[in-house]
């Protein structure tokens, strides 16, 4: 039996030791946290449960035929989440922010770049660049621009358009994978720690080794070894057997993130739904907020309404080093310019100074020139080009196909 060895139980890691399980390799998981998972980690809570990273995923196929395999039951979000998603452009909320005049101008604009086969990024293009060139200025300004803020957490001007948008226009090499049963955000019944605890009792129940250690750096690679940490916690893993990889990945830029969760027993919300991403020059300390009781009230205590805002990333970097009163005032006056005055109770508040990578043009560059690794070592990570997990998920599929058996 072939044998591989998995460093990194967050979410990319543990589906590698999944996918390997299920191409019969004998499989050792290393995660130097306590608990697998990564970033991702539900917190219990009285009033509710509460995420400390991603609070779902996008429905794919994949995802459904995991969490089915792992046991994990998937819930989609509710319908008002799936109806109302606001975006605060000019000065208020609005699910819509174009114009009539504008709305048919950015039609005709993508329509004609979708006959002439001229809407796939260039090499090397800004997000912002391919937005004008092919959505036009007012979906560019107002949409693009926000909604990027709020996932990606930087400017438009700065990200890739291959990295952020490429994917969608890559003539696929296999025949597509069957459509999800479920659509939209989806997430396991009692929340994103359930996944963790089955596929830990998954990778357990199918023979995986799971190892509670740091990983040293890698003098040699005996058997199959699959790095999936950070791009800095990599580079260090590969210093000394491959160290013109190592000097690359030790590049890649990071993004620090805040998240402040919270609960108020007032239900009134005059932009209930998904949650609002607030446009770069809005005048806003935080990204975006998710009114997470609004997308899967069934976690939440009846009467409980849960928020949970982001704030940092690449335009307000320095919230990471701020105290919890300066952090928390700040979020007040947010709070009050979308209508809610009732302060927020038992705050949490979970810094990262190194969150996740900046999807930008320096990282596509790198990642078209990253040099060969040697025999037997592989990377799977969110800096690879997906950042969200659906993505990663389908990347780490192919990853794992591709070794041999
Ligand atoms: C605030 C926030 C919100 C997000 N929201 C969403 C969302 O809604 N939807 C979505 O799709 N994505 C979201 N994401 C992105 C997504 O959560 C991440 O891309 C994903 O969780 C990364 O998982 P990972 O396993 O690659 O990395 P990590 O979660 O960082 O896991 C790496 C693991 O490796 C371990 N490790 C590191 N070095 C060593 C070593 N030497 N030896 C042993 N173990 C080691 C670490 O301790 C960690 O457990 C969000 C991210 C953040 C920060």
């Amino acid at each position: 039996m072939k044998k591989a060895q998995v460093i990194g139980g967050g979410f990319t890691g543990t589906l590698a030791a999944y996918f390997l399980v299920k191409r019969g390799y004998q499989v050792r998981l290393i995660d130097n946290q306590p608990q697998l998972g990564g970033l991702i980690r539900t917190l219990p809570h009285p009033f509710g449960d509460i995420e400390t990273a991603a609070n779902g995923f996008m429905s794919n196929r994949l995802i459904e035929n995991v969490a089915a395999e792992i046991g994990a039951e998937l819930v989609p979000a509710s319908s008002l989440a799936k109806k109302n998603r606001w975006l605060w452009v000019e000065g208020h909320a609005q699910r819509w922010p174009l114009t009539v005049f504008e709305t048919l101008g950015f039609g005709l604009r993508v329509l004609w770049r979708l006959l002439t086969q001229s809407m796939a990024p260039r090499k090397l293009e800004s997000l912002e660049h391919w937005g004008l060139r092919t959505l036009g200025g007012p979906a560019t300004r107002k949409i693009l621009s926000t909604a990027m803020l709020g996932i990606y957490a930087s400017p438009i001007s700065e990200l890739s358009a291959n990295l952020v948008v490429g994917r969608f226009f890559k003539k696929a090499s296999k025949p597509k994978k069957p459509r999800a049963r479920l659509k939209g955000t989806v997430a396991p019944k009692r929340g994103m720690g359930e996944w963790f605890e089955k596929m830990h009792a998954y990778l357990l129940g199918h023979g995986v080794q799971i190892l509670q250690e740091q990983a040293p750096v890698l003098h040699s690679a005996p058997e199959t070894t699959v790095i999936c940490t950070s791009a800095p916690e990599a580079s260090r893993l590969l210093q000394t057997l491959a160290p013109e990889v190592s000097k690359r990945l030790a590049e890649i830029e990071l993004l620090p993130i805040v998240t402040v969760n919270g609960f108020r027993k007032t239900p009134f919300n005059p932009h209930a739904g998904f949650g609002c991403l607030f446009h770069p020059k809005a005048g806003f300390h935080s990204l975006g907020v998710l009114w997470c009781s609004d997308i899967f009230p069934h976690r939440f205590q009846t009467g409980m309404s849960s928020e949970n805002w982001i704030l940092g990333g690449k335009i307000h970097p320095q919230v990471a080093t701020q105290s919890d009163d300066e952090i928390l005032d700040q979020l007040e006056i947010d709070r009050g310019r979308v209508s809610l005055t009732e302060k927020l109770q038992e705050v949490r508040i979970t810094r990262w100074p190194q969150a996740f990578p900046f999807y930008d043009l320096r990282l596509e560059r790198l990642l078209e020139k990253l040099p060969a690794l040697p025999p037997g070592i592989v990377l799977c990570g969110n800096y690879l080009g997906s950042l969200g997990l659906s993505q990663i998920a389908l990347r780490v599929e192919r990853t794992i196909e591709e070794l041999p058996t």
